[in-house]
């Protein structure tokens, strides 16, 4: 077998796996805490393929992401229902009131100035993500695969995006991308399979619902689509 029919092998598990995975975790009788772990299994689930597919197939150059580098944080940031879903839970029980209330503050200022703009508008606006925090994910442990699949090789390239509003581009470690997609694809199409539809949710938009119902988890679950309006 070759290193790319390999690659494409452990890439192909991963979606499989991750299908299965979402879909018996999502029959009935369905609760919250097994919509959670599932999603947080299928992060996890990226991260490892990412790591398998790297031991296979190493990167040209070390990975340059990391904290304190926030260059790729400024665009528009789209995730799976429960995806979201699992970033307010970890809000929910790690942040304090305080900072509960400052995040729903830039949340809303933030969404106001980009609900509905596409890729391109909301470059050309740069506004960071309202999680980044001292220039670090205030969620790493719990980010969107889209967060997790992009890995640059380049730092320079990644400032220089930056600074041209995402005109230039980033030379990617392309095949954690693939990673962090697989499972994504993974995941909805086990949605589809329990009868949810698809939706590609907007995470600054889906934010500013979310902090504002305590009770979203179990309203997805019911199938209220208590995220439309943050579709993309
Ligand atoms: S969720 Fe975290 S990693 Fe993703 S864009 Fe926001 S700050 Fe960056």
């Amino acid at each position: 077998m070759t290193i790319a029919m390999t690659v494409a092998a452990i890439i192909e598990k991963a979606a499989l796996d991750q299908r299965r995975d979402s879909a018996r975790a999502l029959r009935k009788p369905r609760s919250t805490g097994r919509l959670l772990k599932m999603a947080a299994r299928a992060l996890e689930r990226a991260d490892q393929t990412a790591q398998d597919v790297a031991a296979v197939l190493p990167p040209p150059q070390p990975i340059a992401c990391g904290p304190g580098c926030p260059y790729c944080c400024h665009i528009r940031v789209t995730a799976s229902a429960p995806e979201v879903l699992l970033v307010l839970s970890h809000i929910a029980q790690t942040w304090d009131e305080a900072a509960t209330l400052a995040l729903k503050r830039k949340v809303k200022n933030i969404d106001g100035l980009t609900r509905g703009l596409n890729d391109d508008e909301r470059a050309k606006l740069r506004l960071p993500c309202p999680l980044l925090k001292d220039g670090s994910c205030a969620v790493h442990a719990v980010r969107p695969l889209s967060c997790r699949g992009l890995a640059s090789v380049d730092l320079n390239a990644c400032k220089t995006a930056y600074a041209s509003h995402m005109a230039e581009g980033v030379p990617l470690y392309e095949p954690q991308y693939q990673a962090a997609n697989a499972v994504g694809y993974g995941l909805y199409a086990g949605l589809v399979d329990t009868g949810f539809a698809v939706e590609n949710i907007e995470l600054v938009a889906a934010l500013a619902i979310g902090l504002e119902n305590s009770d979203i988890a179990a309203s997805w679950l019911r199938g209220e689509n208590p995220f439309t309006r943050a579709q993309s």
